[in-house]
């Protein structure tokens, strides 16, 4: 079973990789559990058995470079310009980023690993498109090796 700062880090992973190969803007929802992490998406077309198989390859590839993971907080007025920030509470003076190396960075309050290499392999459980047209991710980690 992983922890729950795995699931969150390999989320923060998949949502760019959602991003920069098929176009979602944002993860919309999402449901994490030391088993299981549920995602959705706004992606137009149905995803082929490959392009899970990439998206499996690509979050992968970013866990086996072994990034380090830090935060930052910076200020509200900067935060607005750099990031999306729909998430965000009204009152916040702040805000936390989390970088994973150079590849992605994300206003995020939760909790992460210290290494993209601590979440072992990530697996796609199953893609589907949901009532409200969002393409539904489910997904896990298992030990690597
Ligand atoms: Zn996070």
């Amino acid at each position: 079973m992983a922890s729950l700062a795995q699931m969150h880090t390999a989320e923060h992973i998949l949502t760019r990789v959602m991003r920069e190969r098929f176009g979602a803007t944002r993860n919309f929802e999402m449901h994490l559990t030391e088993r299981k992490g549920k995602c959705d998406y706004d992606v137009a077309r149905d995803l082929a058995p490959e392009d899970l198989a990439e998206i499996e390859r690509l979050v992968n590839e970013v866990i086996a470079r072994d990034l380090p993971v830090e935060t930052e907080t910076i200020p509200l007025e900067e935060a607005r310009e750099k990031y999306d920030l729909w998430k965000l509470p009204e009152e916040v003076q702040e805000v936390r980023i989390v970088r994973i190396g150079d590849f992605d960075a994300t206003p995020c309050a939760g909790e992460h690993v210290r290494h993209t290499g601590e979440l072992g392999r990530f697996v796609i459980v199953s893609a589907g498109r949901k009532e409200d047209g969002l393409l539904r991710i489910r997904f896990k980690l298992r030990p690597a090796g």
